[in-house]
């Protein structure tokens, strides 16, 4: 057999094979597949802006303005005024000096961290650390150093050892965990980072327009905006966009447009997802209630969870159960599929072998009677699969 042949026959009998199911249209956090309704619980639609009529708006009247493509690089004639608008807003809401979109989440850690750092750097990341930011730790050549989930005690110990054989490092970690849904220990990496004459970058994807008393992230919440050397984010999760940004000094921001190939070289977004964000942020701004409500009906859902005795991660719109075995997942996401919910199964090698999870991810659009009935049905599920 050949070797592809042997990667899919292998994942197969592992439970592991992925396949694609396309949904024929979505609307308020339900999708419809095949004539069925279901509430969607694997969207990162967190604030439910991805329908909101302001962001159709704008994303049309670009459209008009502009048409359907940027065309070119930003560096040829793909760069217009509203990139720099969404810039300056950005930079704004981040409170930095400035700030630099790029085309996605993937294309902003992949181009940063290999634009900054090379051989003969070192860069320590979180364990759980998403694959765009090891993807672009390993384009850059530097040497990895991955200290244990949240743990600064490990981080240090590897600090302590390694730091004084490299020229320039980075301590990197996303502020909420994408498949876990908990929480950087951001201050004492702060201290790491300043202690060991290290940058440190963070990656908000999850924590943009949620938390912090203006919805900023994380870092906001935690007032540690100054400290942190570099701070990325996207559009395309709690914004209901597309792409992402990159927010700290206006030196580092030069140096990316000179140097960052993902981003040079690479068709600028379109106008009408440029003026969809830049609509979001404003939404950020005007609608507050959405994200307290979303962190609210969290908690309930959480504690819903635990009263079928079920024991759940997390602390954040980002709900985890781990069920420790692929095939299992499988079959309870297709329990509550049958039941009405969309509920993927997360698997190797998105997360560690043996930590095989369901992830709800919640949005603004799940009420709490939805929620109370989802965590019934999941606890009969975990029963049924036992
Ligand atoms: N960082 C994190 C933590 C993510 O979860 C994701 C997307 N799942 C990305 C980056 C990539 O973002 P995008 O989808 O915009 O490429």
């Amino acid at each position: 057999m050949d070797r592809i042949a042997e990667l899919l026959s292998r994942r197969k009998d592992n439970g592991l094979l992925r396949f694609l199911s396309p949904v024929d249209s979505r609307k308020d956090s339900r999708i419809y597949q095949d004539g069925k309704e279901l509430v969607d619980f694997s969207s990162n639609d967190y604030l439910g802006l991805s329908g909101h009529r302001k962001l159709k708006e704008a994303a049309k009247k670009a459209i008009e303005q502009f048409g359907t493509s940027s065309s070119a690089s930003r560096l040829l004639s793909g760069d217009f005024r509203i990139h720099h608008e969404l810039e300056e807003r950005t930079a704004c809401f981040k409170g930095t000096e400035s700030a630099l979109v790029f085309n996605s989440g993937y294309q902003a850690n992949v181009g940063i961290i290999s634009a900054l750092y090379g051989s003969g750097d070192a860069v320590f990341a979180d364990k759980l650390s998403h694959a765009s930011i090891l993807d672009g730790i390993g384009l850059s050549g530097a040497r990895l150093f991955r200290f244990l989930h949240n743990d600064c005690g490990h981080l240090e110990s590897l600090l302590r050892k390694q730091r004084g054989k490299f020229k320039s490092c980075l301590i990197v970690t996303e502020t909420i965990f994408s498949m876990d849904g908990d929480r950087a220990a951001l201050k004492e990496l702060v201290e790491l980072k300043e202690k060991y004459n290290c940058r440190i970058m963070v990656d908000e994807a999850h924590a943009t327009g949620i938390f912090g008393a203006n919805g900023s992230g994380v870092v906001e919440e935690e007032n540690l905006t100054e400290r942190i050397d570099l701070i990325m984010g996207t559009f395309s999760k709690g914004l209901g966009g597309f792409g992402a940004y990159l927010a700290g000094s206006q030196k580092i921001i030069d140096y990316l447009i000179n140097t960052c190939r993902s981003f040079i070289y690479s068709t600028a977004l379109p106008a009408c997802v440029i003026a969809a964000n830049i609509a979001a942020l404003e939404l950020i701004e005007e609608e507050p209630f959405r994200r307290k409500t979303l962190l609210e009906n969290a908690a309930y859902f959480r504690s819903e969870l635990r009263k079928q005795a079920l024991e759940v991660r997390g602390e954040s719109q980002i709900v985890p159960l781990i069920v420790t075995e692929a095939q299992r997942a499988v079959k309870i996401s297709e329990f509550l599929k049958d039941k009405g919910f969309w509920v993927r199964a997360i698997r190797y090698p998105t997360v560690p072998a043996g930590q095989e999870r369901l992830r709800f991810s919640l949005t603004y659009h799940h009420s709490r009677e939805i929620l109370g009935k989802l965590a019934e049905q999941t606890g009969k599920a975990l029963s049924f699969y036992k």
